[in-house]
């Protein structure tokens, strides 16, 4: 287990990130396998840390440990987590800035961006917190005269989570949050490219004073085994996953055999919709908030951009203008608007997506090659795009913005709606009638009309279709991670 200088000489708490697991309050900083695995910085290719590869043995030693902490965890007072809780909350915000760097340096996204990430990371602490204590139940007219009936909630118990290296720190609070205010542990698998950033939360726990057990990481290469043992172990009962659908099918079949109580945050595929009466310039500036953060690697972000043909060249042309403002490079230097991708496969997909595009006929209005350095990739503008390119299916999970033509709203309700997918849409329009039909037409758990950035810890995230189930953030996240029980009293 080795932290490196590429790290620890850019934060000003270097004991911020431990290399290793955390299990039962206790840093695990050898494999039993002896085996260890290196985290890199995807912008120069420096080796940020080696982590001891965990798998299956420490997963089921993370299991037991959550297990057995998470009655006494339960026990307390909804006061007594919530205060917890907002010790964590505190120090995440105090040590914003190390984490963002230890954020950016094994992602890439730039770092104020980084920054904002680890804030609304946070924020879930803090609302669920406060959530803590509202977690209320009922009172019910008995069916007899001598009957009375009441509902209470009480924790799932121990929770499995796995999540993305695209928000590695917020993807883990969103359910870490809810999960501890519910009464709940957790076992949490971080993507393997990202892990410092789960680290150091545990970290911050630690010092925060949460009681061993109550939060375990195991991090590792082999997700298929840690997810196996997540799935298949009596003791987890539920399971809150964010990725891809793919792995999401895994893990659902896994589940099937012990009836696990499930959250899923999977894959999108945005449609972005600009109508002819639409603010032109507020829709170029959520275009360009929504494709090209996280250098279009978001779940939510806009994978294809409608355009009514009526404003279509304008439209074009003004987003044209904004991208070539678009800085690329090293999400560490100032002025960076879009870091590397994750990896070379992830850069070797968008080239396959846009060879796609092109051979059917797309046209490339700048960018569309990599920029030969790292996994660099420029924003990149197509006009032209049809329903037949791949691209219209699938995930870009790039800086790419395929522009589509289209007519009427019917027409264009259709288009969008003509995926599997139906996490986030977007559009922007003027006229209230439009934007009434268009909101309750569109079939994805979230909409956002006249903006680009829909993300916030009050309001419900989450999909449907094969996006997922279940709602992270707002009143809605807690019952996720809540089972209800009814009390039937003879009197
Ligand atoms: P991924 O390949 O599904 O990986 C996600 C997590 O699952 C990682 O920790 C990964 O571990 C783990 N994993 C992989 N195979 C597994 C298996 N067989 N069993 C158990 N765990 C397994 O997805 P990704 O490429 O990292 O993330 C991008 C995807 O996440 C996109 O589809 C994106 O849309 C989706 N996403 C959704 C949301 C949402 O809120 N709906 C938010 C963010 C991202 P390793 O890293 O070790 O392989």
């Amino acid at each position: 287990m080795t932290l490196t200088s590429a790290l620890t000489d850019k934060l000003d708490e270097p004991h911020l990130v431990a290399a290793g697991g955390f299990i039962n309050g206790k840093w695990n900083t050898v494999s039993s396998r002896g085996k260890v695995f290196r985290v890199t910085n995807p912008a120069t290719g420096e080796v940020l840390a080696q982590i001891p590869d965990l798998s299956t043995h420490a997963t089921r030693d993370a299991i037991d440990a959550a297990y057995a902490a998470q009655p006494a965890w339960a026990a307390l007072s909804a006061k007594e987590r919530a205060d917890l809780m907002k010790k964590l909350h505190r120090l995440m915000v105090e040590k914003a800035d190390d984490l963002a760097t230890i954020l950016t340096l094994e992602m890439g996204k730039p770092f104020n961006e980084a920054r904002g990430e680890i804030l609304y990371g946070a924020s879930f602490i803090e609302w669920f917190a406060e959530e803590a204590r509202r977690i209320y139940g009922d009172t019910i007219p008995g069916h007899t005269a001598n009957t009375r009936i009441s509902v209470i909630k009480q924790p799932v118990g121990v929770v499995g989570v796995i999540t993305p290296w695209n928000f590695p720190n917020a993807m883990l609070t969103r359910k870490l949050a809810p999960a501890l205010a519910a009464g709940c542990t957790v076992v949490a698998k971080p993507a393997a490219e990202t892990p410092l950033s789960a680290l150091a939360i545990a970290r911050l726990m630690e010092w925060a004073g949460f009681p061993p057990g109550v939060f375990n990481i195991v991090p590792g290469t082999d997700a298929a085994a840690i997810g196996e043992e997540l799935c298949a172990n009596p003791k987890v009962r539920k399971i809150s996953f964010t990725g891809s659908t793919n792995v999401g099918r895994i893990l659902m079949r896994q589940c099937a055999d012990g009836i696990k109580r499930m959250s899923m945050e999977l894959g999108g595929n945005a449609p972005f919709i600009v109508f002819n009466d639409a603010d032109l310039d507020a829709a170029v500036d959520g275009a360009i908030a929504s494709k090209f953060r996280n250098a279009g690697q978001t779940c939510v972000c806009a994978n294809r951009v409608y355009v009514q043909a009526g404003i279509h060249d304008a439209f074009v042309a003004r987003l044209k203008e904004k991208m070539e403002g678009l800085r690329v490079g090293n999400g560490m230097e100032e002025g960076i608007d879009i870091g590397p991708l994750i990896t070379d496969k992830a850069v070797a997909k968008v080239e396959d997506l846009l060879a796609d595009a092109r051979g059917q006929g797309a046209s490339v209005q700048m960018g569309g090659t990599p920029m030969g350095e790292a996994t660099f990739y420029p924003p990149t503008l197509l006009t032209g795009a049809t329903k037949t390119m791949r691209l219209a299916r699938e995930e870009i999970f790039g800086p790419v913005a395929p522009v589509f033509k289209f007519e009427t709203e019917a027409e264009v309700i259709e288009l969008a709606n003509a995926t599997e997918f139906g996490l986030a849409a977007y559009f922007y329009a003027r006229d209230i009638s439009k934007v009434t039909r268009v909101a309750e037409a569109l079939q994805y758990g979230i909409v956002g009309i006249n903006t680009g950035l829909i993300s916030t810890e009050v309001a419900p995230f989450g999909g449907v279709k094969q996006s997922g189930f279940g709602r992270e953030g707002s009143k809605y996240g807690i019952e996720d991670y809540l089972d209800i029980k009814y009390l039937c009293l003879a009197v």
